[in-house]
């Protein structure tokens, strides 16, 4: 069983991203959180063909998947849960954890370091919020994300099912946490107790410095809680985006792709 799921998580992953991709999709028709200011057409094609793009780059230049070194890590039984012969369910929840910390701790440095914050500001510069924006990363970004994911899963001794199922949980929260839907205030209210949801996520990316350098979780909101930079002051009116990039142009995918190499003027 576990064999088949490896083999197949290629399948497994892209069916699920699929899946969820057109069921926030039609949330987001049937029931959006708000009218979109940007409509989804300028921004939609650049965001998606981003994806594709990173997919392509990311299996030219890693010898194998996250999975495929994870199994690896595990037939040598190197890493800390290994050494510690840590197995079983117990493993599969640290190592999440772990995981989800370091994503954590990843968003926050590419905040502090301006160079790696140039990398970053094409995510930040989407000027509207909906499911895409949560694929749409830049490849550099993404090298080094793979890069901090394979040292993690070698240190921590990570096993392939762990790593399979946090793909799928980053990917599909990423998509779910930036999505423009309406979720009911008191749902809302229990959910981000555990979870970062879109109203969490949301104040992230407002264009002032303030509240995006914070809630900088993808899935747990225990680690904004924990590390002081949990931001509950949600608002309606939220201008997203960054005061250098609100040209329309910056939402299409080859001036998307540049922007780490533009100077900023303030
Ligand atoms: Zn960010
Ligand atoms: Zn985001």
């Amino acid at each position: 069983m576990e064999l088949l799921l490896l083999n197949q998580s290629n399948y497994i992953r892209i069916g699920i991203f699929l899946l969820l991709l057109i069921l926030l999709i039609i949330w987001e028709i049937i029931k959006p959180d708000h009218k979109l200011s940007v409509s989804r057409k300028e921004r939609w094609i650049s965001n998606l063909m981003v994806v594709f793009l990173n997919n392509i780059i990311l299996r030219i230049i890693f010898p194998y998947s996250a999975i495929l070194f994870s199994d690896i890590v595990i037939e040598n039984k190197w890493g800390l849960l290994q050494i510690y012969n840590i197995n079983g369910y117990i493993s599969i929840i640290l190592g999440i954890l772990v995981l989800d910390f370091i994503i954590y701790l990843q968003h926050v440095v590419f905040h502090s370091i301006p160079l790696l914050w140039k990398l970053h500001r094409m995510h930040h510069a989407d000027l509207e919020l909906d499911v895409t924006s949560g694929t749409r990363f830049h490849p550099i970004e993404i090298i080094i994300s793979m890069g901090i994911k394979f040292g993690a899963i070698l240190l921590f001794g990570i096993n392939p099912i762990t790593v399979l199922l946090f793909e799928i949980i980053l990917n599909g929260m990423a998509m779910f946490n930036h999505s423009n839907i309406y979720i009911n205030p008191i749902v809302n209210k229990y959910l981000k107790y555990l979870f970062v949801t879109p109203s969490m996520h949301r104040i992230h990316h407002s264009i002032k410095i303030s509240e995006h350098n914070t809630n900088y979780g993808f899935n747990l909101s225990l680690w904004d809680r924990l590390m002081g930079t949990y931001n509950e002051s949600f608002k309606n009116k939220l201008i997203l985006g960054l005061p250098n990039f609100r040209d329309l142009k910056y939402s299409k995918l080859h001036f998307m792709l540049i922007i780490p190499f533009i100077e900023e003027t303030e």
